[in-house]
């Protein structure tokens, strides 16, 4: 084993497992080393679980000695983004009223992970119950951007995508409510996938917006984000959004390339950073270069998917926040009756942003203005949903930058909550509209040296043909594995 073990992709490290030229323990041991030498700096992990790590390495091993490896990759490490619930294991949202919650139960993706015999690395920071894109909502620190440490590593997965970016876990779990998994993968130069609405169980996420959450792997290739969704997915009775279709096999013909795919082009999506312009331009050539055809498509509803987006998503974190009261769950702060101790709970335990969404949520939800606001929001969520389906009727994909801009300065935007918003002006009508994207590295932008994210969109439930696209790009860009695509660290 050598020291590039920390940059082997998990289906690598799998191989290697399997040839019985690497133990789960040498892996578990390579990647403690590695988070004490760098997650000082990157800030990553909220709760490094290392004792865990080890116990289910070892278990790992016994296993395939004796034959009984419970998955291919029985034995590769996995991160959780500290919004899953983990039994036995601090599970905060990266929220001070959940400081010192430790959950009965696994989440069903953590279950199914553990189930295949991935070893827990720890769980990562994020926004506070996933609201930002940069992190530096967290209630506790910010992570950075490994290729910057003076940028942010997007948000609100930002903990995850650091850690796969900077070779301190392969794979990591994110979840996506309006961009959440693909943005941080774009800004890190990882891949990060929001899969079809109710293909991916929600049980045990701490609910930030129903109707829009969602689990996605990030991953430093496309095979790896294939093989840990693949591990995840598929109908839950826990969930009641769950489809109870079968989820379609995203590992059989990713290779089959791109020969006569129509992808479509979103006129009205122009990334603001020139290097950003240039590398998509450079994507959508490369994509034509492999067989596909393009072709433009117009989506003018999406112009008003931020605004529609910030009145649901607060509109139903109103709603499922108000379980935070100081008795149930976490922190609870004196008062001198039950109104009094409730308010001073979350006052104490809530951050700004957290508060300013649960305002906008409850006055968007209020007699009144219910319709004008909620209504007309619902109202152009369904003309996404159109606009997306009178396109498919003309191409197989979409392909679309990921962000407007490659990372941005820590402190550059918390001040202006409206441009924080304004990231996932790409990643936000797939939330609403329920469909698959994922989003590939194309490159670094020339000016600054940071990764260039390529969102990839599909059809609900036909990841395979995303997944193909995205493999076929991936292989003939050559980034993933290559130096180029390690941050210097
Ligand atoms: N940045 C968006 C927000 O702040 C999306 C977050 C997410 O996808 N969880 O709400």
């Amino acid at each position: 084993m050598s020291e590039d073990t920390i940059w082997k992709s998990a289906t690598q490290l799998a191989r290697e497992l399997d040839a019985g030229e690497v133990s789960a323990t040498d892996i578990a041991e390579h990647l403690i080393v590695r988070a004490d030498a760098t997650d000082d700096k990157i800030k990553a992990y909220l709760n490094r679980t290392d004792d865990r790590l080890r116990a289910d390495a070892a278990a790992s091993d016994e296993r395939r000695a004796a034959g009984e490896a419970r998955s291919r990759y029985d034995g590769v490490p996995v991160g959780y983004k500290d919004i899953f619930v983990t039994r036995g294991v601090t599970s905060t949202a990266a929220s001070r009223i959940l400081e010192s919650w430790v959950p009965p139960y696994d989440a069903t993706v953590v279950s199914r992970c553990t189930e295949g015999g991935l070893p827990m690395t720890g769980k990562t920071n994020l926004d506070e119950f996933a609201m930002g894109s940069s992190t530096e909502n967290s209630g506790f620190f910010p992570s950075r951007n490994p290729w910057d440490l003076d940028k942010v590593p997007g948000g609100s997965s930002g903990g995850s995508a650091a850690a796969v970016a900077a070779g301190l876990v392969p794979w990591a779990w994110g979840t996506d409510t309006g961009g959440s998994v693909r943005q941080p993968a774009s800004l890190s130069g990882i891949v990060g996938v929001n899969p079809t609405y109710g293909s991916i169980s929600r049980y045990g996420l701490i609910a930030f917006a129903s109707s829009l959450d969602r689990p996605g792997p990030l991953a430093r290739t496309v095979e790896d984000a294939a093989a840990l969704l693949q591990m995840a997915a598929g109908h839950d009775p826990l969930d009641s959004t769950s489809i109870p279709d079968e989820y379609p096999n995203l590992l059989d013909g990713i290779d089959g390339g791109i020969e006569g795919l129509r992808i479509g082009i979103v006129k009205e999506f122009v990334p603001t950073q020139e290097g950003v312009r240039q590398k998509i331009d450079e994507a959508y050539a490369r994509l034509e270069k492999l067989g596909a055809s393009l072709q433009e498509v117009s989506l003018p509803s999406f112009e008003h998917g931020i605004s529609a987006y910030y009145l649901i998503a607060p509109a139903e974190a109103s709603s499922n926040l108000a379980r935070y009261d100081g008795v149930r769950y976490g922190r609870r702060a004196p008062g001198a009756d039950i109104v009094a101790m409730t308010a001073s709970s979350r006052d104490e335990g809530f951050g700004a942003e957290v508060k300013r969404r649960i305002m906008l949520g409850t006055y968007a939800l209020s007699a009144g203005y219910y319709d004008a606001y909620y209504g007309k929001a619902q109202k152009v969520r369904t003309l996404i949903i159109q606009d997306l389906a009178r396109a498919y009727a003309d191409v197989d994909l979409i392909a679309c930058p990921t962000t407007p801009t490659t990372a941005f300065a820590l402190g550059e935007k918390t001040s202006d909550p409206l441009a924080m918003y304004l990231n996932d002006i790409f990643t936000v009508p797939v939330n609403l509209a329920g469909n698959a994207a994922i989003s590939i590295p194309a490159g670094l932008a020339p000016e600054d040296g940071l990764p260039v994210g390529l969102q990839i969109v599909a059809k609900s439930l036909d990841e395979p043909t995303m997944f193909r696209a995205a493999y076929a790009f991936e292989q003939d860009l050559g980034f993933a594995g290559s130096p180029e695509g390690r941050p210097e660290l």
